[in-house]
């Protein structure tokens, strides 16, 4: 534990910039003014240097590393210490075949006060899909699926799709041309369409990154119970249930693990008290 005796109070940036240029500040400026905190947008950063959705220019790293560059290039840009970012990484579900799944990230840096706050969200049910048709007629389904046009696609032709016809459609004519010009340019005689997945063409994404907002926001308000730093919430899930039968560690989750960001302090808190395994998670039982 360190001391925290001499640390003086620590207090909220009342000015945090943030790099987006997708539109996410809609759902997460009324989230922080409720914190008394403002987001500044940098004026002409070209946030899809740092990776986009749309295959052109892919992202390196991790999520976080990322979100990183995004806060630093925020600050760097407005000249302030504060910054906030957010990455959203969609594919297949981790564990359930056939189903897509999302996760969205917000990062929070204070550079000043040296201390930083990531938040996770799974969403298990993103608009995130594609289909090959070769007319508008023939994606309808799809389409009606993806709730086209409030959802945006991308249309590229089937075989080549790192060279998307066009991005950001959202009406029918539009689809209609990109469709026409990709068939025309597709071997196969068949259009890619898929999901948009920018925020501001994606509004379950937007859903997802303004409910996102207020966990990163309730974290932000919760002080350590140790040393009153802002930022004391869940960091992780720790496995090992105990088994019902022999009582060894399970893979199922037990206990959900809140941290500071400042100092040492940690706790588990049992997921369900008392509660056991059934014997086929167990790996002496069923192994
Ligand atoms: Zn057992
Ligand atoms: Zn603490």
């Amino acid at each position: 534990m360190q001391d925290n005796s001499k640390r003086s109070e620590v207090v909220l940036p009342q000015r945090v910039a943030m790099a987006t240029m997708h539109g996410k500040e809609q759902v997460l400026r009324p989230v922080f003014a409720s914190l008394d905190l403002e987001l500044v947008l940098p004026v002409g950063l070209d946030t899809d240097q740092f990776g986009t959705f749309t295959r052109d220019r892919p992202r390196a790293g991790t999520m976080l590393d990322a979100a990183r560059a995004k806060a630093e290039a925020a600050m760097e840009a407005t000249g302030l210490s504060a910054a906030l970012a957010s990455e959203g990484a969609y594919g297949p579900h981790p564990t359930v075949p056939f189903l897509a799944a999302g996760r969205e990230m917000l990062l929070f840096v204070d550079r000043e006060q040296g201390f930083e706050i990531v938040e996770m969200m799974i969403d298990e049910e993103p608009v995130f899909a594609h289909c090959q048709a070769s007319s508008t007629a023939e994606a309808a389904e799809f389409l009606e699926r993806i709730g086209f046009p409030a959802q945006g696609v991308i249309v590229a032709a089937a075989g080549r799709l790192n060279e998307p016809v066009a991005k950001g459609i959202r009406a029918q004519s539009d689809l209609e041309a990109a469709i026409s010009a990709a068939v025309e340019r597709s071997a196969e005689r068949k259009a890619h369409i898929e999901t948009d997945m920018r925020a501001f063409m994606n509004p379950r994404r937007m859903e997802v990154i303004g409910r996102l907002g207020g966990q990163l926001a309730a974290r932000l308000s919760t002080p350590c119970p140790h040393c009153r730093h802002p930022g004391w919430g869940q960091v992780r899930t720790e496995r090992g249930l105990p088994c019902s039968l022999c009582g060894s560690p399970t893979s199922l989750p037990r206990h959900d693990v809140f941290a500071c960001v400042s100092c040492d302090g940690e706790e588990k808190r049992e997921r369900s008290p008392g509660s056991v395994a059934d014997p086929a998670y167990c790996p002496l039982c069923n192994p």
